[in-house]
């Protein structure tokens, strides 16, 4: 792994940071007071070119690496989270699962708007029985005729209602006692999908997250993401890659509390203190061990190489990086920290959910064992 950074990525980061603090930040208190979800900052993402940064030119992509992806949920997150979770909801798990088990047909009618940012895609596995535990899924997907008939609900889709395109996991071939299952694009206005009501939250609160419910859903057979019998397989490992999109948000609300202290101005007398040294030195240095666990994963991605592994170490670290250091950000500011209109409290909730999503981190530390495990025989 090359320790540098291309003038590329610089440039990238730079455009990212400028539009980030110019067109987010400036609303990102209020959105989240309101729980708003602003669908102009995703048309605007996909104007400058970044809905799709890392699939083919062909597909409408621009055809960057995932580290390149990675920084830019960095910078978005490092001002408003709700904007780093749902891009990264969008490209890793959305965009991703149809770029990979996509048939041309479907990468020409989905894929390529979705890159382009004319359409948004959001992921559907969890359900009210079946979170960590996702092989306990219930939806049901029947085969009639050209088409199969979804059956049952799905839990906290982010994205959900405001996309226009969604990856639905669930089971086929009923009748078998081993389960079977099998991923679908369905489409926002497909006769049976019915969204449900949207979910209030501690953290993230102007991305929206929402329940779907399948009441004998029609979707056309050559909808079928993927062979019949390769959904779970297509879930996990999208969680691979999402994972990384993921610690990469978590960096940044924790690049952004450091900011939010280091910004904190006149009559914060402990800016000079020992104290204050101590903890912005320990906030920094654990922020920049996150960032290159993060950068490393992507890098391995981008290189064709197993990421797994490293992908859930980034989650993990990176996660808890956020929410110490919000913490942290919150002491630092004392009361001011606990007000409102001050940052780092919004900041300390966006942190704690990134222990929660794509794999709580108690799931992670699983996955980190049991690939350190299949790697030592
Ligand atoms: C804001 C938000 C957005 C989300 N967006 C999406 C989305 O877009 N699409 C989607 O499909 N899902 C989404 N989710 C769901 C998320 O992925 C699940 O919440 C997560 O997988 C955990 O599932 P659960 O909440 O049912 O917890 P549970 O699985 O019930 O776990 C409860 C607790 O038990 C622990 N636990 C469970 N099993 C084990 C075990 N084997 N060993 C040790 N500890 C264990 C967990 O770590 C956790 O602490 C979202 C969730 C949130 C909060």
């Amino acid at each position: 792994m090359h320790l540098s950074y291309t003038a590329d990525q610089q440039d990238i980061r730079t455009k990212v940071r400028e539009f980030a603090l110019k067109e987010i930040e400036p609303t990102s208190g209020e959105r989240d007071d309101e729980e708003r979800f602003d669908r102009v900052i995703f048309d605007r993402i996909g104007e400058l070119g970044w809905s799709g940064l890392p699939w083919p030119k062909a597909y409408g992509g621009a055809g960057a690496d995932f580290l390149t992806y990675a920084m830019v949920i960095e910078e978005l997150s490092r001002v408003c989270a709700s904007t780093g979770v749902m891009l990264s909801v969008h490209t890793s798990l959305a965009s991703w699962a149809i770029h990979t088990y996509g048939t041309e047909a479907q990468k020409g009618t989905y894929l390529k708007s979705l890159t382009e940012g004319k359409l948004l895609g959001a992921y559907c596995l969890t359900e009210s029985d079946s979170g960590s535990d996702a092989g306990s899924m219930r939806t049901t997907a029947t085969k009639e005729g050209d088409a199969y008939l979804l059956n049952g609900s799905k839990l906290f889709v982010t994205n959900g209602g405001e996309a226009e395109v969604y990856i639905v996991f669930a089971v086929t071939d009923v009748a078998n006692k081993q389960k079977s299952y099998t991923a679908f694009i369905v489409e926002k206005g497909f006769p049976g999908l019915i969204f449900g009501s949207k979910e209030k939250k501690l953290g993230i609160r102007s991305s929206t997250t929402m329940e779907l419910r399948f009441e004998d859903c029609r979707v056309p057979a050559e909808n079928r993401l993927g062979p019949e019998g390769e959904g779970f397989h297509i879930a996990m490992r999208s969680l691979d890659g999402g994972r990384i999109g993921i610690a990469a948000q978590a960096t940044g609300i924790a690049q952004g509390a450091l900011d939010a202290v280091l910004a904190y101005g006149a009559g914060f007398d402990a800016r000079s203190s020992e104290m204050f040294e101590a903890h912005s030195s320990e906030m920094a240095t654990h922020i920049e061990a996150a960032r290159l666990l993060t950068y490393q994963a992507a890098w391995r991605k981008s290189q064709g190489l197993t990421y797994g592994k490293q992908a859930a170490i980034a989650k993990l670290f990176a996660s808890d990086t956020a929410v110490k250091v919000c913490l942290r950000a919150v002491q630092l500011c004392g009361i001011a920290g606990c007000l409102k209109d001050r940052k780092v409290e919004r900041y300390l909730r966006d942190a704690k959910v990134t222990q929660i999503y794509e794999g709580t981190n108690e799931i992670q530390r699983i996955v980190i064992s049991r690939l350190l495990l299949s790697e030592s025989t």
